[in-house]
């Protein structure tokens, strides 16, 4: 008997379907120069072709145009990538490597037999479930019954603040796991958007999420079903804001994925908070007694770097209110990748040894980043860290 694949088919049928439907122009774009490998974080903690992202299409292209069998190599390969695109920005020829892992993932998401995941991950867009199962957590973690750092889980709250909306001058997106977990930043950034002039709009429970995780694992389906609910959540046409980057790379890339005009609509309306905020300078309130005093680092998110592309507008307005230095490591990941930090324990400590000898050289008192992965993976290791607008709701003299 034939040992079965971790996809839960056996390798004849495994070797029977090699076509991962990625596009055949993206395919053939990379020429293999490798100047996208310093810029991979698994290619700089193992210095392993297949673990970079030339070996990575290398071997897409063995699979989708030379019929080679999807094995275990392969699945390593590809389920080791963090996907951070951070090699986009550093290729020279453009190659989409984004999309043509998330094609990959779609097709292996197709072949597994069994995936967690797949049930898992619709729990996000139930937003009364992830609650209710989130104050359980938070309870089961009071009582030391659950091994929080080794899961990479944050101290969840017991109780949550509540947001109440103030106008119609924007939307505040909050999605699914940082609602439920992390929710006291969402009333940061909505106080500091408040006080920049403008009446904040709360979604209703239909876009509990938008479907980042499960894109990435490649469940396109449920994905696409997450974004159509909320699109038709934050109706109209004011802008919406979004204080996670790795929501708001996928918010912004609707258009892209649904390929309808009311989804590249509904893309063009979305903003990074602080890409909003940085446009609205002067009306920004001034700083405290407590700002300024306080040095902080800005790790950039990998969403916000190399797929939004928008990081500069986090130091524009985190530099009215604090002290500002940057790593030196040239925006590397941190290793967090949604869920990448529980399904590649291993991986995502080492990149992330990486970004904390970068912290510990800038010198910085705290660390600031704007996607909670990021902070949540951060923290689990030590680090002081916090989303860049609740360093500046701290700073904000709101009685000024
Ligand atoms: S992805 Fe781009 S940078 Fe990397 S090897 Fe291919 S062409 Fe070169
Ligand atoms: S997405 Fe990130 S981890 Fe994956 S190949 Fe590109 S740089 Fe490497």
């Amino acid at each position: 008997m034939t040992a079965k694949t971790s996809l839960g088919i056996g390798p004849e049928e495994m070797a029977s379907r090699s076509a991962l439907g990625i596009d055949t122009e993206e395919l053939a774009s990379c020429v293999s120069c490798g100047l996208c490998l310093p810029h991979c974080p698994t290619f700089r903690v193992t210095g392993e072709e297949w673990a970079s992202p030339r070996g990575r299409i290398s071997a897409m292209r063995q699979v989708q145009d030379h019929g080679m069998a999807v094995d275990e190599s392969f699945l390593a390969s590809m389920d080791s990538c963090v996907q951070c695109r951070g090699c986009e920005p550093a290729c020279p020829s453009g190659v989409p490597f984004g999309s043509m892992m998330e094609a990959t993932q779609a097709e292996l998401a197709r072949r597994r037999r069994v995936d967690w995941r797949r049930w898992g991950f619709r729990v996000l867009g139930h937003r009364w479930l992830l609650n209710q199962l989130s104050r359980s957590l938070a309870v089961v973690q009071r009582l030391r019954l659950v091994p929080s750092k080794r899961l990479g889980l944050p101290k969840i709250p017991l109780v949550q603040e509540r947001l109440r909306a103030t106008g119609n001058d924007v939307w505040l997106f909050t999605g699914c796991v940082m609602d439920a977990w992390q929710r006291s930043t969402h009333a940061s950034a909505k106080r500091v958007v408040e006080a920049a002039g403008a009446g904040v709009a709360l979604p209703g429970p239909g876009a509990a999420c938008c479907g980042a995780l499960s894109l990435h694992a490649g469940l396109e389906d449920h994905a696409h079903a997450l974004a159509a609910r909320t699109m038709k959540a934050l109706e109209g046409s004011v802008p919406i804001l979004v204080d996670s980057a790795g929501c708001g790379a996928v918010l912004k890339e609707y258009g892209k994925h649904l390929g309808t005009p009311e989804a590249v609509a509904f893309s063009e309306r979305v903003m990074d908070v602080h890409e909003w905020l940085a446009a609205q300078a002067d009306q920004l309130p001034s700083v405290g007694e407590r700002g300024q005093d306080v040095t902080v680092a800005i790790h950039d998110p990998c969403h916000l770097r190399h797929v939004q592309r928008a990081h500069q507008s986090v130091a524009d307005v985190l530099s009215r209110y604090a002290t500002v230095v940057t790593l030196d490591d040239e925006g590397l990941c941190c290793g967090a990748g949604g869920a990448y930090a529980a399904m590649q324990p291993e991986l995502a400590a080492s990149i992330r040894d990486r970004k904390l000898e970068a912290i510990n050289r800038s010198g910085a008192d705290i660390v600031a980043s704007a996607n909670p992965g990021c902070t949540i993976h951060l923290a689990n290791a030590g680090v002081d860290v916090r989303h860049p607008l609740e360093i500046v709701d701290e700073a904000i003299d709101y009685d000024g």
